[in-house]
């Protein structure tokens, strides 16, 4: 496991930057917690000076071991303070150097301190263990670098053994002593090596999350670059497509125009002119819902609100289509609830509304169908509702159809035309209206879209004025809104 990981860091240490980056991390740990532990070991010290003054006091005359754990403890508070000083200084300055030998000065001052109190406090028991704490505190709270360590607890345990050495002179006490340092020693080395190599696998973890959102955020900021040159290109294509096709339609309408006036049998004609008026139609049609859906998901598209009688507008435009209902051989009911029902909306998208759920329930209704266009207040909402007696809608196909290019049938051999876009855009212009549409369908009974808006007035002031400009040109909509339905 060990040399796997030091491979690993090899390979990601092998980028100076990283090594860099990792290095100073590691140093602002050590020295942080190194401040820590002085103030720490400054308040102790007093604490335990204090203690030798006054409860071990009467000891400190006869036993030799009290009275140099009195002075250590005086040294070593002389050291933090002198320590914590120089911290405050150079902390300021911010160079790494400065801050990786302060806490290498601090640990090895410390771990020496302890390898002293160890020897000389033999005698005492308890003591003798300090060395090891120490050395085990060291291991685990710093992230020694692997030379580091070694430097530190080789050094000490050699200096620990001279001493041990040199004070003592059974050799049974002796061997015990040593075996016990270099046991220490062996395991301090182990915590500290695996403490520096998680520390490392953290880094490099974090690097990865790091790399890995940064690459995330290029590729999200690329979709969004592409997202937006699709949306710039629906938004040219159409309206270079639009052109042309207006041309067309004038051209068509001039030709009618100049047949006439020469007394040529229009009547030959009319069929291909139809063909060619009707055909233009759908281009408009779907040129405009292409438009209106770019308009929409790009949030440029503008309903002009202003408070109108909803029934009014929902009545108009049905009776406008009754002769052409008729004509295909299907019924048209206009019922209300109200007779008048002020909200706030905007007529031009309503008429389409209408005129969207009107084309499809023509299109989807045999012959001698009915249909139906209903007004009635549900709580704090006026509903709109177009019903037909047509070919119904499957109930897994019910939540489908209001998503784009969503067809029941999309044969090629399918009877009746269309993109796909209608009911998705009546949709986001009902909810732009604050409102929702729904559909109840039982398949070969028909179906009944009803659409909600809520029951709500806009202020004077607020109106859209361009809303009351509207020039309505019924026909010319119908003709656009129903060009999918053939003879
Ligand atoms: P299209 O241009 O195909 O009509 P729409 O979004 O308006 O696109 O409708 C999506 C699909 O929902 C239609 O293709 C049709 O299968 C189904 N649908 C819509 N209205 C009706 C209806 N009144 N009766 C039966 N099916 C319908």
């Amino acid at each position: 496991m060990f040399i796997g990981d030091f491979k690993q860091i090899g390979v990601y240490f092998s980028i100076k930057k990283y090594e860099e980056e990792f290095e100073q991390g590691r140093i602002c740990t050590n020295i942080c917690r190194c401040h820590k532990a002085a103030v720490l070991l400054l308040i102790m010290n007093i604490i335990l000076l204090l203690i030798d003054l006054t409860i071990y006091r009467p000891m400190i005359n006869t036993i030799k071991a009290y009275l140099y754990l009195c002075y250590s403890h005086i040294i070593l508070i002389f050291f933090m303070f002198f320590w914590l000083s120089i911290y405050k200084v150079y902390t300021n300055i911010n160079s790494y150097a400065i801050n990786e030998a302060l806490y290498y000065i601090l640990i090895n001052v410390v771990l020496y301190w302890c390898v002293f109190l160890s020897i000389n406090g033999l005698s005492i028991s308890g003591q003798v263990f300090s060395y090891i704490i120490c050395s085990l505190v060291i291991s685990t709270l710093m992230y020694l670098s692997p030379s580091e360590s070694l430097i530190v607890y080789l050094s000490s345990v050699i200096v620990f053994i001279i001493e041990l050495c040199i004070r003592l002179n059974d050799t049974k006490v002796l061997m015990s002593n040593i075996v016990n340092a270099v046991i220490v020693v062996f395991f301090s080395l182990l915590i500290s090596n695996m403490n520096y190599i998680n520390l490392v696998k953290d880094f490099i973890n974090k690097k990865n999350i790091l790399q890995n959102k940064m690459e995330l955020e290029a590729t999200n900021q690329k979709l969004k670059e592409y997202e937006k040159l699709r949306t710039d290109f629906f938004a040219n294509i159409s309206h270079e497509l639009r052109t042309p096709l207006n041309v067309i339609y004038s051209a068509e309408q001039m030709m009618g125009v100049v047949l006439k006036q020469n007394n040529v049998n229009i009547e030959k004609m009319d069929k291909y002119m139809n063909m060619m008026k009707q055909n233009s139609f759908r281009l408009v049609r779907l040129i405009n819902n292409l438009i209106d859906i770019t308009k929409i998901d790009a949030a440029s598209f503008n309903v002009l609100l202003a408070n109108y009688d909803i029934v009014k507008i929902v009545e108009d435009i049905t009776m406008s289509v009754v002769d052409y209902v008729e004509e295909k051989g299907l019924t048209l009911t206009f019922d209300t609830e109200v007779e008048e029902k002020v909200i706030a909306c905007d007529p031009d998208i309503i008429e389409r509304i209408v005129l969207n759920l009107l084309s499809n329930s023509i299109k989807f209704t045999e012959d001698k169908g009915n249909i139906f266009v209903n007004l009635y207040v549900e709580g704090d909402n006026i509903c709109v509702s177009v019903r037909d007696t047509g070919i119904g809608i499957s109930e897994q196909m019910k939540e489908l159809i209001f998503d784009r290019f969503v067809q029941v049938d999309k044969s090629i051999k399918r009877k009746r035309e269309g993109s796909g876009i209608g009911l998705a855009l009546v949709k986001s212009l009902a909810e732009m209206h604050g409102g929702s549409i729904r559909v109840n369908s039982d398949l070969g009974k028909g179906s009944e879209f009803i659409v909600s808006l809520p029951d709500i007035m806009i202020k004077e002031n607020e109106q859209d004025l361009n809303a009351c400009n509207i020039i309505n040109n019924h026909v010319e909509k119908i003709n656009i809104e129903f060009s999918d339905i053939y003879q």
